[in-house]
């Protein structure tokens, strides 16, 4: 019998949740994909994680046994820099975020500015994403300069994060105190379930042109909303944040659901 994952040419797993909860592996999971690996398969990761950097990622993976590039990997703070170099009006940014999202930013030219800074001279643009030091000042900054102009940019919606002690605030949480407070929606949101993070690692990861994927994740509302919206085949692995009883709830179907991905092996 031939398990169904070894059906699909490339696989696009998500990362929190599915290999990882905070920094505490996922046994079965990494099992199934590092078999998967073994038999030639394609994996990429696209993750709405932006805290940490693609190498911090790809180091992270490795020394979990899973060998994938830098460029492999795709998070929502890649994504959300992508779309600012698309721009031709953002330079100075302020950022409630982590370091991997301020790197990113950095590397790719963009000025980011401190919060004394935002508050002298309003900057093009707030870049949010989680940001597990976030103070009330530092909100208040975001929202006073979005007020006053700054393009608005969250890098994911997620309601919820999976730590190891159990559920946090996710980047989403935090940016609708913003929207909450100011009546009005971000300008873009740059992770999943939106395609362009897809959009972004066929060019990241130089994928030609994509035959039969499938995508793999622990939220309907992110990672499987995305794949079905585009066509392709999701697995909804029940280790993360969705449980089976969300599917009907939510109306989201997953191609699978499976306890770990060692069952479609
Ligand atoms: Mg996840």
């Amino acid at each position: 019998m031939t398990s169904p994952l070894e059906n699909y040419d490339l696989i696009i797993s998500d990362i929190d949740g599915v290999v990882l909860r905070e920094d505490v592996p996922i046994r079965d999971n990494l099992e199934a994909l590092r078999e998967l690996k073994r038999k030639g398969k394609r994996i990429i990761f696209i993750t709405n994680n932006s805290g940490f950097s693609r190498l911090l990622l790809s180091r992270q993976l490795r020394y979990l046994g899973l060998d994938v590039n830098p460029d492999d990997i795709v998070t929502s703070g890649v994504a959300a820099v992508q779309y600012l170099k698309e721009r031709t009006d953002v330079r100075r940014v302020f950022v409630v975020g982590e370091e991997g999202l301020m790197e990113e930013l950095r590397m790719n030219g963009f000025q980011v500015v401190t919060q004394w800074e935002a508050e002298k001279e309003t900057p093009d643009a707030v870049v949010l994403g989680l940001d597990r030091l976030a103070t009330y000042d530092k909100l208040s900054t975001a929202m006073m300069c979005i007020h006053k102009g700054a393009l608005f940019v969250v890098t994911n919606m997620d309601r919820l994060w999976p730590s190891n002690d159990g559920l946090r605030l996710g980047a989403g949480s935090l940016a609708s105190a913003i929207m909450y407070a100011l009546r009005r929606e971000p300008d873009f949101v740059a992770g999943k379930p939106n395609g362009w993070i897809l959009e972004v690692a066929k060019r990241v990861a130089r994928i030609p042109e994509i035959k039969r994927a499938v995508v793999i994740g622990d939220q309907l509302e992110t990672d499987i909303r995305m794949g079905n919206e585009n066509g392709y085949d999701t697995v909804l692995v029940l280790t993360g944040i969705s449980k089976r009883e969300d599917i009907e709830r939510l109306g989201i179907r997953p191609t699978y659901a499976v306890n770990t991905l060692k069952e479609l092996l």
